[in-house]
């Protein structure tokens, strides 16, 4: 599968979308989720063009790929999270339910996530 050019996350690295920046380097961006499941929701977004964490951690070298999860983490500690805890989840491919062929990780948090529940129906 190709990556579509034409994807929300793509539109928002072009500018041609809005966003609600967060973090933002020259590899990566972190955005406000426009429908938020929990008080903190926040997408983290390599720049370059990977669909999904199968062709990320396929084709992505191991500094893009270990700076991105070493960015996830310096983000939710920017966000206050890393003390009361918080989620990230990845959906990747059609079972997983995953919206938006741009690879992203979602963190959640802000309160407790109830027992078993996963990233959708919080
Ligand atoms: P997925 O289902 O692919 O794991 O997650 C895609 C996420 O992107 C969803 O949580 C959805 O709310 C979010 N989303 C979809 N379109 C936009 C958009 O245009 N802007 C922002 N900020 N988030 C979006």
């Amino acid at each position: 599968m190709a990556y579509d050019n034409e994807n929300v996350f793509a539109k928002i690295l072009r500018g041609e979308l809005p966003n609600a920046t967060v973090y933002e380097d020259e590899s990566i961006l972190a955005f406000n989720d426009i429908a938020p499941q929990m008080p903190v929701h926040v997408l983290v977004i390599p720049k370059r063009p990977y669909i999904d964490i199968n062709d990320f951690s396929a084709n992505g070298t191991i500094e893009e790929i270990g700076n991105f999860f070493a960015k996830v983490g310096e983000i939710a500690r920017s966000l206050g999270l890393d003390e009361d805890g918080y989620r990230v989840v990845s959906n990747n491919g059609e079972n997983a339910g995953q919206h938006v062929p741009h690879f992203h990780v979602h963190i959640l948090g802000g309160r407790k996530i109830k027992e078993g529940g996963m990233a959708r129906g919080m």
